[in-house]
C-alpha cells in the first residue's frame, strides 16, 4: 500500500478537524443545490481537477482556482458528505480529505 492510500492516523484526524477548511464547510448553506453553477473550475479543463492517476500532475493550478472560488466550502460540504477521495473539491486534495472525510462524520454526527 503506498503511503498516499494509508488509512489516516489520529493525528491526522485531530489536524483535520482543526482546519478551518473544514470549519467552514460545517456552516456552509446546504439548500444551495445550485453552487457548482458559480464554481471557478465551471469552465476549467476537468483534467485539471481530475487528472490521470498516472500522471503525477501537481494539484497547484487547481487549488489555486479554488483559492478564488466563491463556493469553496460548500464545494468541500459536498465532497466530505459524499466521501469522495478523488480530485480537488472544495480546495483540498484527495489526501488531506481522507483525514478530513472522518472528521467530517464525527462532526456531522455530533451537530
Ligand atoms: S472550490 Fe474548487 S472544485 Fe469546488 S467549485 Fe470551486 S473551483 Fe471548483
Amino acid at each position: 500500500m503506498s503511503r498516499s492510500k494509508r488509512k489516516p492516523n489520529q493525528e491526522e484526524i485531530d489536524a483535520a478537524r482543526r482546519d478551518p477548511r473544514l470549519r467552514e464547510a460545517l456552516t456552509a448553506a446546504r439548500d444551495d443545490s445550485e453552487w457548482r453553477l458559480r464554481g471557478e473550475c465551471l469552465s476549467a479543463d476537468p483534467e485539471t481537477f481530475f487528472p490521470e492517476p498516472q500522471a503525477q500532475q501537481s494539484p497547484a493550478e487547481a487549488l489555486a482556482l479554488c483559492s478564488n472560488c466563491p463556493v469553496q466550502a460548500r464545494c468541500l460540504a459536498w465532497a466530505l458528505d459524499a466521501g469522495d477521495r478523488n480530485g480537488v473539491w472544495g480546495g483540498t486534495t484527495p489526501r488531506e480529505r481522507r483525514a478530513m472525510i472522518l472528521a467530517w462524520k464525527d462532526a456531522v454526527r455530533a451537530a
